[in-house]
C-alpha cells in the first residue's frame, strides 16, 4: 500500500467504487453494509437521488464565486438552519475543526466586543475531540494527538466531562466560554445528561460566559432531533456543525445567537471556500430532507429498534460486549475484546463500523436505514461474537 499519499492514516486496504443507500461496493465487487457512513458524514447514505440531483444541477450552473459577493444558496441554507435552531446567524466554512475554531474565535470576540478583553480562556472537557488544528488540539488535550507538535496553544482549561463542581472551580476572571459535545463521539459514545447541560448553562449565565456546543458529529439529525442538545432543552449561544450537513460534501458551520455574534463584523473572520454554491446545494438538499415531515421521527424509531437489538446482543454475548450506549443513530457498544480486532472481523463479515476511544465499537449508519439493515448488522455482530476466539 505504498503510495505518494502522506501516511497520516492507518488505512484499511479496501477501495470502494460505488454506493447505494447504506451499501458500499468495493473494487473487488464485494458489498458491505455501511454503518460508519464516512464517520457520520453520509447522513442520507450513498447516492441519495435528491442530493445527487441538487449537486448535478448546481454543477452545471455555478460552483464558486467567493464571499466577496452574495450567495443566494448560502442565504437559503442559513435561513433553513436558523429556522430549525436557537441560532440567529450562521457562518460557513469547510470542516469540523474549522467550525470549532471559528466558534472559539467568536467566543473571544464576544468578550472583547462587550468590554472584556481579558476574558479569552476556554473551558473544555476530558474525552472530547474538536479537530486536528493547533487550537482544537489544545482544546481537547488528547496527548496522543498533541505528541510532537510542540507546546499546546495556551488558553484552554480542561475539566472532567460530567463534573459540575470542578467546572465551577475552573472559572476565572479570564474565562470566556465553555465548550462541550452534547454527545461525545470520538471519546466513546457519551451523552451529556440534561442536568449537566443545564448546570453548564447556569454557570455560563452566572459568570457571563458563552456556552458553545460542538455538534460536529451529533448534530444534523444524528440523534433523532435536528440538534442533539434539543433532547435536553438547554440551548447554547454558539454551536459548531459539520460532518453530516452536506451528506459528504465538505462543509462546516458556526451557528450563534445575534448577541453572541455581535463582535463578528465585516472583516473579522473569513474562509475562501466557505459556503460556496456547490457546497450549499448539497447541504440544502440534505437539510431540507432531514427537516421534512416524519424524517426525524423515523430516525428515533429506527434508533430505538437498533438500541433494543444491541441490548439483546450485549446480554446474549456478554463475553465479547459490555454495554450499549447512545442516542438515535449515534450508537456504540463497549467491547471486552480488542475493539480494533472486533472492527476488523466485523468488516470481514461484511459490516463497516468504526471504533471510538479504547474500547468502543461505534455505529453511525445513514439516517435512512430500515429495520432490515439493523437486523443484517446485528446478525453479523452476533456471528462474529459467537465465533470469537474459535479461529485462533
Ligand atoms: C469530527 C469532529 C471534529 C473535527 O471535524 P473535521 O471535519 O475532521 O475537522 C470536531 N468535533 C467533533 C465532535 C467531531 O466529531
Amino acid at each position: 500500500m505504498s503510495t505518494a499519499v502522506m501516511p497520516t492514516y492507518g488505512r484499511i486496504d479496501i477501495a470502494f467504487e460505488s454506493g447505494e443507500g447504506p451499501y458500499l461496493i468495493a473494487t473487488d465487487g464485494r458489498r458491505y453494509l455501511d454503518f460508519c457512513a464516512g464517520i457520520a458524514v453520509n447522513a442520507l447514505g450513498h447516492g441519495h437521488p435528491k442530493v445527487v440531483e441538487a449537486v448535478k444541477a448546481q454543477a452545471e450552473k455555478l460552483w464558486h464565486t467567493s464571499n466577496l459577493y452574495r450567495i443566494p444558496e448560502q442565504e437559503r441554507l442559513a435561513d433553513n438552519l436558523v429556522a430549525s435552531s436557537f441560532a440567529d446567524l450562521a457562518f460557513f466554512c469547510n470542516s469540523g475543526a474549522e467550525a470549532v475554531e471559528g466558534g472559539l474565535k467568536l467566543c473571544r470576540k464576544y468578550q472583547s466586543a462587550t468590554g472584556n478583553d481579558d476574558r479569552w480562556r476556554i473551558i473544555t472537557t476530558t474525552g472530547s475531540f474538536h479537530g486536528r488544528t493547533i487550537a482544537t488540539l489544545a482544546a481537547a488535550k488528547n496527548p496522543k494527538h498533541l505528541d510532537g507538535f510542540g507546546p499546546p496553544a495556551d488558553g484552554f482549561d480542561q475539566v472532567p466531562f460530567g463534573n459540575t463542581n470542578e467546572l465551577r472551580a475552573a472559572v476565572t476572571e479570564e474565562t470566556a466560554a465553555i465548550v462541550v459535545e452534547p454527545i461525545q463521539g470520538e471519546g466513546g459514545i457519551h451523552p451529556a445528561t440534561p442536568e449537566y447541560l443545564q448546570a453548564l448553562r447556569n454557570v455560563a449565565d452566572e459568570y457571563g460566559l458563552l456556552l458553545f456546543y460542538d455538534e460536529v458529529q451529533c448534530g444534523v439529525g444524528r440523534s433523532g432531533k435536528m440538534w442533539a442538545h434539543e433532547w435536553s432543552g438547554v440551548a447554547p449561544d454558539v454551536m459548531a456543525v459539520a460532518k453530516g450537513i452536506a451528506g459528504g460534501f465538505p462543509m462546516g458551520v458556526v451557528m450563534a445567537t445575534e448577541a453572541a455574534a455581535q463582535g463578528m463584523t465585516a472583516g473579522t473572520h473569513g474562509s475562501t471556500f466557505g459556503g460556496n454554491q456547490l457546497a450549499c446545494a448539497a447541504a440544502n438538499a440534505v437539510v431540507e430532507e432531514i427537516a421534512s415531515p416524519g424524517f426525524l421521527d423515523r430516525v428515533v424509531e429506527i434508533g430505538g429498534y437498533f438500541m433494543a437489538k444491541l441490548e439483546e446482543l450485549v446480554a446474549a454475548r456478554g463475553d465479547v460486549f459490555g454495554s450499549a450506549h447512545g442516542v438515535g443513530l449515534m450508537l456504540g457498544v463497549t467491547c471486552k475484546v480488542p475493539n480494533l480486532e472486533l472492527m476488523t472481523k466485523t468488516r470481514e463479515a461484511g459490516l463497516l463500523t468504526v471504533i471510538a476511544a479504547d474500547d468502543f465499537l461505534r455505529f453511525l449508519p445513514p439516517l435512512t436505514i430500515e429495520e432490515s439493515h439493523v437486523d443484517e448488522a446485528i446478525a453479523v455482530l452476533d456471528e462474529v461474537a459467537a465465533n470469537w476466539g474459535k479461529d485462533g
